[in-house]
Parts: structure tokens; C-alpha cells; sequence
């Protein structure tokens, strides 16, 4: 549009509509929100990904901080990453994670769009043991900062060692399940991990009523 033309179209809506001017995009301020947040929780990981808090910072190819949607309504948190997530530096890209997105797409999501996915733990643990509380705890203001500036509206623990170290109780995961519980005051639904999902297929129905608690309190919310 000309510079005349402009000026003729600012002089009829004026006429027409009086002296405030109104854009389609400007009440749409979420979009600054989002990509504040996104260059935060970027810059965030660039200050922490090089962590040698502990022994597991030698031993690490990648630190794995977390991918996905960074304005996303649910946070998935595993336990930590295993070979395939520590050569590659994402969460959940193994045989786990291909489970997991066949989970997430029959609730209508995907691991990209309205999903985030991180694990309590940044690091591999060697051999895949279970992680230690000295090493939850040292990751642990990682994921509290995460959980801060995402804002998920609801969280899934995968597995016991997410929802025990989440939940900061020992219960049997059975226990953890049996209704939805709180993190810091956000829903958390605990459920179990892929991997046993991948190893005892009869557990899947009871994974897939998990699953559907969280979708339907996505659908409400
Ligand atoms: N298992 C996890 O708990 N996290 C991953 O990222 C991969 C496998």
C-alpha cells in the first residue's frame, strides 16, 4: 500500500470508527509471552548443559536438559536418559520414546506440540542404574526451574523413580497411581514407564487409563 493510500485508509477508519485503532494481532500479547519464555528456557540450558556437579558429568556424551514445546500444558518427566538420549541429547528417542509418542498421538498430542519432555535426571547413569538421591538432588533445581518457567498445567511422572523423587514419598507405584496427585500445587499424574510397558504389555491398559485421565483433564482445562 502507498504512503497515500495508508494515509486515506487511517482518515476512513477514523471517520468511520473513531480515533483508536485496533490490529488483529494486538491482543494477541501471548505471542511475546511465548517467545520470551522460549529464549529463557534456552538460555537457561545453555548456562547449566556444561553442569559437573557430579561424577555423571565425566561420564556423559550430552547432557540431556529436555525438548519439546517450552509453552506446553503438559510436562512428561522420565527418570533419565539411556544410550540412545545420551548420544543424541534429547529425551526419549529409543525404543521407550517411539512407545511414547504412540502413547501421546492416541491422546491427540505429540511430542512437539503441547508436550514438553525432560527426565529427573540430565545425565546417563553408567550401566542405566537407577539414579542416586545424591544425583536427584543435584539435578534437581534444573527441574524445579524447568517446571517454573514452563508452567505445565498438568505433569506425568513415567516410571517409580520420577514419581517417588517427585512425589518425595516411597510408595508403590501402584499407590502413586491410584489418583491424580500434586507437585507443587500443579496436577501430577504418575504412570508407568514405557520401558515396562515394552516388557509387560498387560500393564498397558492400566497405562492407557492413565493416559486418559490426562487427556481428559487437557480437554477440561
Ligand atoms: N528412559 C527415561 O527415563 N528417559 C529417557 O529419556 C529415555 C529412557
Amino acid at each position: 500500500m502507498s504512503v497515500i493510500n495508508k494515509n486515506r485508509f487511517i482518515k476512513q477508519h477514523i471517520e468511520l470508527y473513531g480515533n483508536e485503532l485496533f490490529f488483529e494481532f494486538a491482543p494477541n500479547l501471548n505471542i511475546k509471552d511465548a517467545l520470551l519464555k522460549n529464549s529463557v528456557l534456552e538460555e537457561f540450558e545453555s548456562l547449566v548443559e556444561c553442569c559437573m556437579k557430579c561424577e555423571l558429568g565425566k561420564s556423559r556424551k550430552n547432557f540431556v536438559f529436555g525438548s519439546g514445546d517450552k509453552n506446553a500444558d503438559l510436562l512428561i518427566i522420565g527418570e533419565a536418559p539411556g544410550d540412545y538420549e545420551d548420544e543424541k541429547g534429547k529425551p526419549f528417542v529409543g525404543k521407550a520414546g517411539k512407545l511414547l509418542d504412540k502413547i501421546l498421538k492416541a491422546i491427540g498430542l505429540s511430542r512437539n506440540k503441547n508436550v514438553y519432555i525432560t527426565n529427573i535426571l540430565k545425565c546417563k547413569t553408567p550401566n542405566n542404574r537407577d539414579p542416586l538421591l545424591s544425583e536427584i538432588n543435584n539435578c534437581n533445581s534444573y527441574l524445579l526451574k524447568q517446571i517454573d518457567l514452563i508452567k505445565p498445567k498438568i505433569i506425568i511422572a513415567l516410571g517409580k523413580v520420577s514419581g517417588k523423587s517427585l512425589l518425595n514419598k516411597d510408595l508403590s507405584l501402584n499407590d502413586m497411581r491410584s489418583h491424580l496427585r500434586e507437585f507443587n500445587s500443579i496436577p501430577l499424574k504418575v504412570t508407568y514407564h514405557p520401558i515396562s510397558l515394552l516388557n509387560d504389555s498387560s500393564l498397558k491398559k492400566n497405562a492407557w487409563e492413565d493416559f486418559q485421565v490426562v487427556r481428559d483433564f487437557l480437554n477440561r482445562s
